[in-house]
């Protein structure tokens, strides 16, 4: 018989689409909407997101664009914690720091508000995704940068074949599911 964490887990799974060959050839990209359409799952995901972490004494939840953002903020309120977002370039108006990595051709980046994170806070990064890690490490850089300690990385979906969580490198690593 398989555990309520299993359950939960093969439901979740259930309610997320694949779309062959988007946004280009040979990518199978996972698609959370129909899971946020689910009023059942959109609860199950925050609270298998926030398990891991009830007792970290988290002060923020930095969520990377765009999708980052969905869940971020939940767990964010879920935690006691305040929202913090990574956004593409030029989209923060106050003063930013901002992060370059390589994809698989050329380059892209994340910006953070300078004034978002102080030197101590313990943060949690988050995306719906990780694939490479390359975002989620920008990311964390971002936080470093401001003095931030990385506590752990929280992701709905992991594209373990990718193997993103050796970029990253840290002990805690949470993804709901390992596809
Ligand atoms: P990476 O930097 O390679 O870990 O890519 C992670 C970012 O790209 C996340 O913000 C994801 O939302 C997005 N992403 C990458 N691959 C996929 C995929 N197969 N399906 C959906 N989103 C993806």
């Amino acid at each position: 018989m398989l555990s309520e964490e299993e359950n939960i887990k093969n439901y979740l799974g259930s309610v997320i689409r694949t779309i062959p060959d988007f946004p280009k050839p040979g990518i199978q990209f996972k698609d959370i909407t129909t899971l946020l359409s689910d009023k059942k799952a959109l609860q199950l995901t925050t609270q298998a997101l926030c398990k891991p972490y009830y007792e970290s004494d988290c002060d923020i939840i930095v969520g990377l664009e765009s999708r980052g953002f969905l869940f971020g903020t939940n767990m964010a309120e879920v935690l006691n914690a305040s929202f913090v977002p990574v956004r593409k370039p030029g989209k923060l108006p106050s003063e930013t720091l901002s992060e370059t990595y390589e994809l698989e051709y050329g380059t892209d980046s994340v910006e953070i508000h300078s004034d978002a994170i102080k030197k101590g806070d313990r943060v949690i990064i988050h995306d719906d995704l990780i694939a490479t890690g390359g975002t989620a490490l920008a990311a964390s850089n971002l936080v470093e940068r401001l003095g931030g300690v990385i506590i752990g990385y929280s992701f709905i979906i992991e594209l373990g074949f990718l193997k993103g969580r050796e970029k990253l490198n840290h002990k805690t690593i949470e993804s709901v599911l390992i596809m």
